[in-house]
């Protein structure tokens, strides 16, 4: 039987940066995935045969490049680009504002809605410039831990305290995105469509606490762009972790973490019954998946304990894949559409009482020849919240078609839903929130495993659970790689 150095439990984007990581550092590693296909949500969906959209993951913008340089993922396959792509935000009656990475563009379009937002929008841009060098300094390194972890922060804490971007973050990070966005602008649905990412990220409509944090982490990680989409990336890290000899198998799933007598992880099992030996296992599954799944009840001790039981992952996005039957050009490549920040807000009272509401925050991503879109679709209710029945699904569908409508090219020819429901059984995410753990502070600054070993001795985190999260890409499985190859 093999004994591998390292098991990686699970092929999204971060599990396959740790693989291929460790094994170029040369480790024998193993990723092991239940799906049939590697990539988790980065990965397309296929509609029916021939017909794939984007998976549920769009962000193409914030792939942490420094920490996967050694992999030369570009040798691989990998293009990159430093132009922002297209988004359009969509208006009820058919307009739409186009943003690019010119901002005098982008602010001419806005002038056509509102020239107040036109002259708001140079602001906006310009605060989120200069905030974005202290998100990337602070996500894209361990979380300081122990007190020789926070020197190197000292030199960037002291620039700071004389930045005024800085004490402006620090009075705007705990508000709401509505709050934030107010500040700036006038018109309704350019607020809502901005706020999409913090209604993604965390439970609560936008009105909530934080959102001006989730807003200000995406834009200020969106940097290098990923030219062919996350699956592209996906395949290019598979292809430099089998170069350096990763070993993948698909359609195996973990169902056990194995322990040694002294209590130290040592191999995974599959739900085959195969025992595979290793001397460290890394999770790139959610927390909740490895800590109420994978574990045996007595491995849950101490401190860890605490967070091990508590992570909140109550997902309230749906996944929507519709073929179209002719290319959506208004829509490529991104576009993303919401009523109205009120409407939003209500729309999530709607989810307290399981009830599925009327209008919904859209992001859409399209395939490259625009005949395919993946839809996020928020809020939509949780699962416990209500009975998905083919009525009910059929309702969702019908809902987001309409709101879309004036800038579908015809009929629908096929869609393909994930409630979070679904979401939760085809990617083993508890709760099906797509970041694996809702983005809440307490969530995102008290990690489980803050330097990405876990208490239990062999075994770390390094999925989208792990720092810096859903914030960054690969950033988890590499730093974790990093983290477990110095030990
Ligand atoms: C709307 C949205 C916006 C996002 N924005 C960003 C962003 O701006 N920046 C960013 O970096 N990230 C963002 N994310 C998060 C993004 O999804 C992750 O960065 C990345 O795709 C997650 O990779 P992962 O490997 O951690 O997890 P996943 O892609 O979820 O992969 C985990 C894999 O583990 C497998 N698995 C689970 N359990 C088992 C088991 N028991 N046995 C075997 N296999 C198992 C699953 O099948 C899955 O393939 C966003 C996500 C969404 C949905």
């Amino acid at each position: 039987m093999t004994h591998y150095d390292l098991i990686v439990v699970g092929a999204g984007l971060n599990g396959l940066a740790a693989a291929a990581l460790s094994a170029r550092a040369g480790r024998r590693t193993l990723v092991v995935e239940q799906r049939a296909t590697v990539g988790g949500l980065a990965a397309a969906q296929t509609i029916h045969p021939g017909v794939n959209a984007p998976g549920p993951l769009h962000d193409t913008g914030s792939l942490a490049t420094r920490l996967l340089a050694p992999l030369r993922l570009e040798s691989h396959g990998l293009a990159l680009s430093n132009e922002r792509p297209a988004l359009h935000v969509l208006l009820e009656d058919g307009r739409r504002i186009t943003w690019s990475a010119n901002t005098a563009d982008t602010q001419a379009a806005i002038a056509r809605i509102s020239a107040r937002d036109a002259d708001s929008f140079g602001r906006y841009r310009a605060f989120c410039e200069a905030v974005a060098p202290a998100f990337q300094k602070l996500l894209l390194r361990p979380l300081p831990a122990r007190r020789r972890d926070f020197l190197p922060l000292v030199p960037h804490a002291l620039a700071w305290w004389r930045s005024r971007a800085m004490h402006e973050l620090a009075r705007i990070a705990p508000i709401s995105a509505k709050a934030f966005l107010d500040q700036y602008f006038e018109t309704d649905a350019l607020k809502a469509a901005l706020a999409i990412p913090a209604l993604q990220a965390a439970f609560g409509g936008p009105f909530a606490p934080f959102g001006a944090l989730h807003i200000l982490t995406r834009e200020a990680l969106a940097r290098t762009q990923i030219v062919d989409g996350p699956s592209a990336l996906a395949a290019a890290l598979l292809s430099a972790a089998m170069r350096h000899g990763t070993e993948v198998r698909t359609q195996a799933r973990v169902t056990a973490i194995r322990l040694s007598p002294t209590g130290a992880a040592c191999g995974v099992r599959l739900a085959s019954g195969e025992r595979l030996i290793s001397a460290h296992v890394a999770a790139a599954c959610s927390p909740r998946e490895l800590f109420e799944s994978l574990l045996p009840d007595r491995s849950h001790r101490s401190r860890f304990a605490r967070y091990a039981h508590n992570p909140r992952s109550r997902g309230t996005t749906a996944y929507l894949a519709l073929a179209l039957g002719a290319p959506a050009p208004l829509l490529a490549p991104f576009a993303r559409m919401a009523p109205g920040v009120e409407v939003l807000e209500r729309a999530f009272d709607h989810i307290k009482s399981g009830a599925l509401p009327r209008q919904f925050a859209l992001e859409i991503a399209t395939s490259p020849d625009a005949t395919a879109l993946s839809v996020l679709v928020h809020p939509v209710p949780g699962k416990g919240q209500i009975d998905w029945t083919e009525a009910a699904r059929s309702a969702l569908k019908r809902r987001v078609v309409r709101q879309l409508a004036p800038f579908l090219p015809g009929k629908i020819a096929e869609a393909l839903l994930l409630t979070p429901q679904d979401i939760e059984a085809q990617y083993r995410l508890p709760g099906g929130h797509l970041q694996h753990i809702e983005q809440a502070p307490d969530q995102m600054l008290v990690r489980i495993a803050p330097r990405y070993a876990t208490a239990i001795t062999g075994l770390d985190l390094c999925g989208s659970g792990a720092h810096p999260g859903a914030a960054a890409m690969c950033a988890p499985g590499a730093l974790a790689a990093r983290a477990f190859l110095s030990r």
